[in-house]
């Protein structure tokens, strides 16, 4: 064989791991369906990608969301600090900004592409792009190489005793990272749990949405609702598109949001737009904001002072008035009326949207059919995995990369437990 090891697919995790075996010494192939690796890393973090978080593994564990026990031995052997030491030895100079965020100092996340792909060239890795897999080939439980299709169509196969799927989740399958993973580990057994957006988008019921279109509330406190119980409440910002509701606080409740939305329950999102003030204070703001304001100024007068201009519509209506209607029809039920609202802004959630939308993929390989400690199959020997392909997934703020690149790392090591 004239490899020791294929790895498919040049993301994050994908290089991480390729890198890390052909430094060791093996023959590493890489196949990448993209015309370059890293197409997602380029646009990760808006263009700077954000590639960790500096907080201590306690809380930073604390933010994956599903199998975070599964997660530890590959986090301890390669976490955040290990990460950030090995892009400063390989010449990215990064910088920790406002919650831990760790981002490459130049602000390009083609700098942290740049640098993976060259470490793996400098490694010895053959980098072939434009190159599909889409068959593992198996002798008896044991991996022996993959069928792949080439640019120009042709299917041909490569064989080696190992095979990393690092194929990455279904979301911005514009990037190359469609789901071919699951289909394969689903071909030699391995049960996927059910897929699903996350961190994405959410669609929103309101009547008048399309006057909120472009609205961006920073400051806020947002709660979700499901089936009339508070479930999850996030303090940040949030706005308003054609796509719905987005902006990180709606992203980071996402995920139970799409869950509740698949078992058809009731999803709503409580928007406060006064966090920083109770019931009683922001009564003694509005009683101020009254007094500079004559009785013959219309309601708008008001509200203005107290919310952007997009929110006087849609507020008025809940508290009972009309933007129009003079301030001297402004009664305690009225203003009781709007601290409700302002306090308790009810947003339905009708649907979320599409992979395309999304952030990450939920759902996936099955870890419990994976071993934690080397990240191998436990039913094809020699098939490991890496990256968003497992059941793995995180909130928003750098943790998805560090899970791609720790677990990348230690697939890469090819470790076997007997
Ligand atoms: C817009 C956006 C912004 C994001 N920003 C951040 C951020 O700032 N911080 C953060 O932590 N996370 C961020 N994420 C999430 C993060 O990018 C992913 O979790 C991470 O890239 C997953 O890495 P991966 O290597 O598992 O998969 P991917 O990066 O998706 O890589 C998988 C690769 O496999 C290739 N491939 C797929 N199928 C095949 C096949 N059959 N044959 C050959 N190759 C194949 C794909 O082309 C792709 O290159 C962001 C995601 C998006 C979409």
């Amino acid at each position: 064989m004239e490899y020791d090891l294929i790895v498919i697919g040049a993301g994050a995790a994908g290089l991480m791991a390729a890198g890390t075996a052909a430094e060791s010494g093996l023959r590493v192939a890489l196949m990448e369906k993209m015309e370059k690796p890293a197409r997602k890393i380029r646009i990760t973090g808006k263009g700077r990608c954000n590639l960790t978080n500096i907080k201590p593994a306690e809380e930073f564990l604390e933010k994956v969301q599903v199998n975070r026990d599964f997660f530890v031995p590959a986090y301890t052997q390669f976490g955040n600090k290990a990460l950030v030491r090995f892009f400063e030895k390989h010449g990215v100079k990064l910088v920790t900004e406002q919650g831990g965020r760790v981002f490459p100092k130049s602000g390009k996340a083609w700098d942290i592409a740049e640098a993976l792909t060259e470490w793996c060239e400098d490694s010895g890795v053959e980098i072939m792009t434009h190159t599909t897999v889409e068959k593992l080939l198996l002798l008896g439980t044991k991996i022996r190489g993959v069928g792949y299709r080439t640019k120009k169509g042709f299917e041909r196969r490569l064989e080696a005793p190992a095979v990393i799927i690092a194929t990455g989740g279904a979301s911005y399958p514009a990037t190359g990272s469609t789901g071919d993973g699951y289909a394969l580990a689903h071909s030699v057994g391995h049960t996927i749990e059910a897929i699903r957006p996350s961190l994405v988008p959410l669609e929103t019921g309101l009547a008048d949405k399309e006057s909120l279109y472009g609205l961006h509330l920073r400051n806020i406190r947002l709660g979700l609702i499901i089936d009339g119980e508070r479930v999850a409440e996030e303090f940040g910002e949030m706005s308003f598109s054609s796509r719905g509701a987005e902006g990180a606080t709606v992203l980071r409740m996402s995920r139970k949001a799409v869950d509740a939305l698949i078992d058809g329950r009731k999803v709503e999102l409580s928007l406060d737009l006064k966090p920083a003030l109770d019931k009683q204070t922001l009564q003694d703001r509005i009683t101020r904001e009254m007094e500079a304001l004559t009785p013959e100024n219309p309601t708008s007068d008001l509200l203005r002072k107290l919310m952007p201009r997009e929110l006087v519509m849609p507020i008025a209506k809940l508290a009972d008035t009309h933007p129009k209607r003079q301030l001297k029809y402004f009664d305690d039920k009225v203003c009781n009326a709007l601290i409700d609202a302002l306090k308790d802004f009810r947003i339905p959630v009708t649907d979320y949207r599409p992979f395309e939308e999304a952030i990450v993929t939920a759902g996936g390989v099955a870890v419990s059919e994976v071993n934690p400690e080397t990240m191998e199959s436990k039913i094809v020997r020699g098939l490991y995995f890496a990256g968003e392909v497992l059941d793995i997934d995180a909130n928003t703020g750098g943790y998805n990369l560090q899970i791609a690149f720790s677990t990348g790392r230690l697939a890469g090591r090819l470790r076997h437990e007997d």
